[in-house]
């Protein structure tokens, strides 16, 4: 399971432009700041990596990125970026709207922070890319340890779970800790996890990591090999 060498392929604007072989491939999710492009920094070694644009209003791409001339990691746009206190995007679920964040959200899976027609070419092309990525391996959602569990994060891993799209959750951030509630990453990794329990009868796999100490990176990637094979 160890990266040799890892080169960054293409950016894709649709789920039909991405990739046409069949090799496996790994999706990277999460909440905008969750240390995305730090873990996939880490996994592959490289100093910067993802071209992901991080502001909104910008266009978003599916980055893959090939390891071993055998596997794809798969950087997709962030979630959840907020604006004056207001996320200005996130996952919708269909059936209930949010209480806790004070924007209405709009129908249909993720969208990106984007300008209308940009939110729904979003919508389509993750909903394409999430349902028919033959080759897709498994989403790798990352989670914060170092705050308490968020709803937008529940609220992905419902839609996923869902659509039957097997999840890892990569706990991120695990070198964090604070005094005082929600502080502690054991903590906030038991509180998420019992939220999702009531969710699933059998919650998927899941890792604590930290860029910052390198924790679960070896484990991560044998996770991945192990997935791979199966
Ligand atoms: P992204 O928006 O999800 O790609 O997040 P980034 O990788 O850019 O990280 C967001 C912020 O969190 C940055 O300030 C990082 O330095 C910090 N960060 C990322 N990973 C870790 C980690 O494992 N531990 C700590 N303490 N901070 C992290």
């Amino acid at each position: 399971s160890r990266v040799k060498e890892a080169e960054f392929v293409k950016s894709s604007a649709r789920a039909r432009d991405c990739p046409k072989d069949d090799r496996p491939e790994f999706a990277v999710l999460g909440r905008s700041n969750v240390g995305k492009s730090s873990l996939i920094n880490a996994l592959i070694r490289r100093k910067e990596a993802a071209l992901t644009s991080k502001k909104p209003g910008k266009t978003q791409t599916i980055n893959h990125f090939l390891v071993n001339k055998s596997w794809y990691l798969v950087d997709l746009p962030g979630y959840g970026m907020y604006h004056n206190d207001k996320i200005i995007d996130g996952i919708a679920n269909g059936e209930k709207q949010s209480e806790k964040y004070n924007f209405a959200l709009v129908f249909i899976g993720l969208f990106a922070a984007a300008s209308q027609s940009a939110r729904t070419d979003w919508s389509s092309f993750t909903k394409g890319y999430f349902l028919n990525r033959d080759t897709l391996v498994g989403v790798l959602l990352l989670v914060d340890a170092s705050i308490p569990p968020q709803k937008i994060d529940i609220d992905c891993a419902n839609w996923l779970g869902r659509n039957n799209i097997g999840l890892t959750y990569v706990f991120t951030k695990c070198d964090k800790s604070k005094k005082g509630k929600g502080g502690r990453p054991e903590e906030n990794i038991k509180e998420f996890q019992e939220t999702i329990s009531s969710l699933y009868p059998e919650p998927p796999p899941w890792i604590m990591t930290s860029s910052v100490t390198g924790l679960g990176r070896d484990g991560l990637l044998l996770h991945m090999s192990q997935l791979r094979n199966y």
